[in-house]
């Protein structure tokens, strides 16, 4: 199967090659960098290495690649968050019994420091649940969060709350939320807290016992302004974001898309009212944000689509180290758990933020990622290191005990 695979890859790049060798570009010249932007980037205080910090926020743009990041900022016309961040390092992403990794077993390694196989959620390779750092976190004393583009119970958030054998049980995931203290949660995924579940256990009904404000809209977000937040708000997924100037149109970037529905700036939103609501704890913070879609825009092989979430993670990333500069406590990690489709960007301009791309298939690839780091500890994250060393430097950042390995199989 990953000899086939394997084969598979080798002959996409291989064929793509030699289209390349048969069919040169004419050379353009080099434009002179047009915009020159570095005089707008503020000075950082992220060279405080002897500093640790109070907080730690983990931004996941899942499935983004250096492709997809670079797609993002040249839409953007040459946009400098990224930039923001000067400690950059690399993951590799293999899981324990795949080069390739699933998204499940890419955050697991992040949230329990382990490689486990693909499809596990927050259980380590032979299928044993494994504290998570949001579950640490919250035993000792600091607030938590988690903020997703996807259902709350999808891959990437779930494996840092629960513990299954399989990514698909995302009813069984949803029980998690009752299980750990979590101080806010956001997301879509409503249909796994209601009666609508296998079940027909009225999640929803047993958060607010537990004082949780459970909300269905942004509208009634904005009013919530202390306490624990427990916002669903889709049944499903998210929709996409698909910015401002192509929600009344059919095309973005000469690509046709189908602009039904858009979640507008709910993830810039809901990373600041999850912010907002856990900087009052006093102890500090862990919070991880996911721009989910990044991931489904190359499993489409959709460059609108993939560009469209960049657009809105870049944003939101810019937000996010704002108000971290401003803090000064703050340590802001921002990675993928790994790159989706293959894509390769074939052309573009800086200056007007266009940008063409060429996807190889419609699954993840196995390269490393790009880490980058800002804030107290940001130093840590130089150098190339697998995916769970990620774990074990923001628990040595944050002054976090490491749990006991658990030995007792889940019944
Ligand atoms: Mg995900
Ligand atoms: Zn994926």
């Amino acid at each position: 199967m990953n000899i086939l695979r394997n084969l598979l890859l080798l002959c996409a790049v291989t064929s793509s090659t030699i289209a390349f060798a048969q069919k040169p570009k004419p050379a353009k010249p080099t434009p002179a960098p047009s915009q020159e932007k570095k005089a707008e980037v503020k000075p950082t205080p992220n060279t405080n290495t002897a500093k640790k910090p109070k907080n730690i926020i983990f931004l996941i743009g899942d499935g983004m690649g250096v492709s997809q990041i670079y797609a993002g900022i040249t839409a953007r016309k040459d946009a400098t968050n990224f930039e923001r961040m000067k400690f950059i390092g690399f993951s590799k992403t293999a899981s324990y019994d795949d080069y390739i990794t699933d998204s499940a077993a890419g955050a697991t390694a992040f949230s329990i420091g382990r490689k486990t196989y693909n499809g596990a959620i927050g259980v380590d390779k032979d299928s044993i649940p494994q504290e998570t750092i949001l579950e640490t976190a919250e035993k000792n004393g600091l607030a938590t969060g988690l903020v997703a583009t996807s259902t709350i119970t999808h891959a990437t958030p779930a494996s840092f709350i629960a513990h299954v054998k399989s990514r698909k049980a995302e009813d069984d995931i949803a029980n998690y939320f009752l299980e750990t203290d979590i101080d806010v949660f956001i997301g879509g995924g409503r249909k796994h807290f209601t009666i609508d579940r296998k079940d027909s256990k009225d999640l929803l009904a047993s958060l607010r016992a537990k004082n949780y404000n459970v909300v269905n809209t942004m509208y009634e977000m904005n009013y919530v302004k202390t306490g624990k937040l427990c916002a669903l708000l889709e049944e499903d997924a998210m929709a996409p974001y698909w910015p401002d100037s192509v929600r009344s149109k059919d095309t973005y970037l000469g690509k046709e898309i189908e602009v039904k529905e858009s979640r507008g700036d709910m993830l810039p939103k809901s990373a600041q009212k999850a912010i907002d609501l856990l900087k009052k704890k006093k102890k500090g913070f862990f919070l991880m944000v996911e721009g989910s879609q990044i991931d489904w825009g190359g499993h489409a092989n959709n460059k609108a689509y993939v560009v469209s979430e960049m657009l809105d993670f870049e944003n939101t990333l810019g937000q996010v180290l704002d108000w971290a500069e401003k803090d000064g406590n703050t340590l802001v990690v921002v990675t993928a758990d790994h790159e989706t489709g293959g894509m390769a960007l074939t052309d573009g301009s800086l200056k007007r933020g266009t940008v063409e791309a060429k996807f190889i298939w419609k699954e993840h690839t196995a390269t490393m990622v790009p880490v980058f780091a800002f804030g107290p500890g940001a130093d840590q994250f130089q150098g190339i290191y697998h995916n769970t060393a990620i774990y074990f430097k923001m628990m040595d950042l944050l002054g976090l005990p490491l749990p006991k390995p658990n030995t007792t199989p889940a019944n």
